[in-house]
């Protein structure tokens, strides 16, 4: 399923123009199937409601449907969200992802499951508000992070109704267009860490 998942996300289009403001990057297919899957293996997708936080594209949203999620997108490009919107209709999960053009500042619901590939933010902490969004309004987190920010988003876990339940290492390509001040993509080490609400954080 994985690698079939992993083969549909492939066709994902890419942002047309990337706005490096908004650091958008679309997830590697690999990754973002892996960070499905791992979601599925754990009861966290299927059936359940899940939610993109900064679905850009769509890669994380359409992955999650494909694996039977009742899912959410979350994107405040619209162009963005228009490309997502095409590129759902094109494998087949159009009707089965419901796309919110909104700041991601403005959820006020809440859902089982967050997946999301926030900004990293070279120059803010603009990912450090995705990431106490997702812990306020999920029982369940996935999402990607610079290995360089390991401690503090471990630190702002464990000072949260949430705990680390995994994470796991990957190098991924960052394109020149992402907030670095240099003409040459950039490889990092990024985590894919899990989340969960705790027992007395409920
Ligand atoms: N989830 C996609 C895109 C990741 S890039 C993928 O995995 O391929 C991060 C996305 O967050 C971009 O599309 C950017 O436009 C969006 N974004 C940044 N700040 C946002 C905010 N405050 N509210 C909603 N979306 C935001």
């Amino acid at each position: 399923m994985k690698t079939e998942i992993a083969r549909k996300l492939s066709q994902v289009e890419d942002f047309r123009q990337p706005r490096i403001s908004l650091e958008q990057y679309m997830t590697p297919p690999q990754l973002a199937a892996d960070l499905v899957y791992a979601a599925y293996m754990r009861g966290d997708i299927e059936n359940q409601e899940v939610v993109d936080l900064g679905a850009g594209t769509g890669m994380l949203a359409i992955g999650a449907a494909l694996a039977s999620g009742d899912v959410t997108a979350v994107e405040k490009d619209r162009e963005a969200l228009e490309v997502a919107r095409e590129n759902a209709g094109k494998l087949g999960v159009g009707e089965d992802i419901e796309f919110v053009e909104s700041d991601i500042e403005e959820l006020e619901d809440s859902f089982d499951t967050v997946i999301m590939n926030p900004p990293f933010s070279v120059h803010s902490d603009t990912g450090f508000d995705f990431i106490g969004k997702a812990l306020e309004i999920a029982s369940a987190t996935y999402f990607i992070a610079l290995a360089s920010a390991r401690e503090r988003i471990k630190d702002f876990v464990e000072n949260s109704t949430h705990e680390i339940e995994g994470l796991e290492s990957y190098t991924i390509s960052l394109p020149a267009t992402y907030g670095f001040h240099t003409s040459e993509n950039e490889e990092v080490e990024v985590d894919l860490v899990t989340t969960r609400r705790t027992q007395d954080g409920a």
